[in-house]
């Protein structure tokens, strides 16, 4: 899903209808200072992270003024929130509360509705898990009507809203229906909706996803990557998906799992998997032996060899790394001698440089023999330590990561 900050969130409902208090984001102490200044007035200071439960963990702050602000910045931009770096905080006029309600749409897979489902509670501010199920009132919604104006009604009502209350309540999650499906979000959500002291309604915070499957009909949301992800990409990441993004056959999964600063402290390897299972069976190999992978990678599908050679130099590209594992864990049905032309040409491309450099390759499957003979006629040559394995090995993981580990042994011992 690709997740936005509840600052950007908050941009779309306003665009929606939905009132948001005022405010403005800020990635320094001094700017939050600013911020507050020109909000004149108490503020509210929160942190912008793909995480909940700010308010617990000290990342919502009040300050009364700019310096107040200023302090309260300082704190949380250098705190970490569920091991994501808070890097920008938003500074907002701060709402006199009278009451907090909860309204959220998520799409809900379960076998038995496979819909968006409104979901609306009179006991917002909490997470909405610990609200008790008879405070919670939920309406499946037909997707090709939408969320009518009676049924948003019903569902407010239910919870025994009466008045002006009832009739804005209704309106605002009729507005929030529309923009989750203008957005095709998976998830949008805002807990707290405040009514203030004196009778306004606010949308207080903003949880919004959208499907990673729709994200190419929205250029408007700037999505750089739409692939589910712990934080932001990093520039690995974005150029691996740069190889998917202009070239749709097969598919080529990369992602950085070792920072630059991880890499330094060694007992990484390039890891480069066939078929999201055995890409997984290898990693937990390589664990086992004490080694662990810089990326993940899989590359299935029967993609070409362009993709292949643009992984593996990517892969190779890890500054640090003390190997290069292909797990290719399965016969696959791809034809494998376009990975095999791929490896050659990386490999021959990155390895001269790099004497001893270990390099374990399992490519089994179908055109297995013409691709073990491009392997094994390809790299011949190389300074580095190779070796190549091919379906009487498909289950040997273990085997296999522990030829890995006296390779890396070997290399760390003759650059020592
Ligand atoms: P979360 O804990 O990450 O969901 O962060 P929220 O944005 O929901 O804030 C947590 C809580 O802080 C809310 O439920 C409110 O009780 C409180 N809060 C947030 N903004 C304001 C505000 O402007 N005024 C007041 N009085 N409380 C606020
Ligand atoms: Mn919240």
């Amino acid at each position: 899903m690709a997740k936005f900050f509840e600052y950007q969130g908050k941009a779309y409902l306003r665009q929606a209808g939905i009132p948001v208090p005022r405010g403005q984001v800020a990635d320094s102490p001094t700017q939050a200072r600013e911020a507050a200044a020109a909000l004149e007035g108490p503020v509210v200071v929160k942190a912008q992270v793909w995480a909940g439960g700010r308010g617990k963990s000290g990342a919502v702050r009040f300050a009364d003024t700019p310096g107040e602000a200023e302090a309260a910045a300082r704190d949380i931009l250098g705190m970490e929130l569920r091991g994501l770096p808070v890097r920008q905080v938003l500074v907002e006029e701060r709402l006199e509360i009278a009451h907090e309600y909860y309204a959220g749409v998520v799409v809900d897979t379960a076998r038995e509705v496979r819909a968006p489902v409104v979901m609306f509670s009179t006991e917002g501010g909490m997470d909405i898990e610990a609200v008790p199920s008879e405070r919670i009132a939920l309406h499946k919604v037909d997707v090709l009507r939408g969320l009518r104006p009676h049924e948003a009604v019903n569902l407010v009502h239910a919870l025994g809203v009466r008045g002006s209350a009832l009739s804005r309540l209704s309106d605002l999650l009729v507005r929030l229906y529309a923009m989750f499906r203008a957005y095709d979000c998976r998830t949008l959500e805002i807990n707290p909706i405040v009514l203030t002291r004196d009778g306004k309604l606010y949308a207080a915070d903003c949880r919004m996803a959208v499907d990673d499957q729709a994200v190419f009909r929205h250029p408007e949301l700037g999505v750089k990557l739409a692939r589910e992800l712990p934080g932001e990409p990093s520039e690995f990441d974005l150029i691996a998906w740069r190889f998917e993004e202009q070239d749709f056959r097969g598919t080529s999964f990369v992602m950085q799992m070792a920072t630059p600063a991880e890499l330094r402290k060694g007992g990484y390897v390039g890891y480069h998997g066939i078929g999201g299972g055995a890409a997984m069976l290898g990693i937990d190999a390589l664990s086992r032996v004490g080694l662990k992978a810089a990326n993940y990678a899989d590359t299935s599908g029967n993609p070409t060899a362009a993709k292949v050679y643009r992984v593996a130099k990517l892969i190779l590209s890890q500054p640090g790394i003390e190997g290069y594992f292909l797990a290719g864990f399965l016969m696959a049905n791809q034809e494998q001698w376009h990975h095999a032309h791929a490896l050659v040409k990386a490999l021959r491309e990155e390895l001269p440089g790099r004497p001893g450099f270990p390099v374990v390759l399992l490519l089994c499957g179908n055109k297995e023999a013409e691709s073990q003979r491009i392997l094994r006629e390809g790299l011949q040559g190389l300074p580095a330590a190779i070796e190549i394995y091919d379906r009487a090995h498909v289950y040997d993981a273990a085997y296999l990561a522990g030829r890995m580990a006296q390779l890396v042994q070997a290399y760390r011992t003759q650059r020592a």
